[in-house]
């Protein structure tokens, strides 16, 4: 039976990694979702950690590189752009 890697970057359950966005440069986190015990039916989560706004990802390439540009998911960081 094949193990599952147990995710805890930083000391945070089902963490894969957390990194800053290259365009807001506020801090992402990236999850795995059963592990982080955020409710959602996505496999990967990104989660602003400024704003608490999360969104999943079905693949982990995909969660990674939603990760540069969180105005594409995260309406606060979004409005914060605009001004
Ligand atoms: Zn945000």
């Amino acid at each position: 039976m094949k193990t599952k890697k147990y995710y805890s970057f930083n000391n945070l359950a089902g963490c894969v990694v957390q990194s800053k966005s290259r365009k807001t440069k506020v801090l992402v986190g990236l999850y795995e979702g059963t592990q982080s015990g955020l409710a959602s039916d996505m496999p990967w989560l990104i989660v602003c950690e400024e704003h608490s706004s999360c969104v999943g990802h079905y693949s982990l390439n995909a969660a990674k590189q939603a990760m540069s540009d969180t105005t594409i998911w995260c309406e606060k960081c979004q409005e914060n752009q605009k001004t």
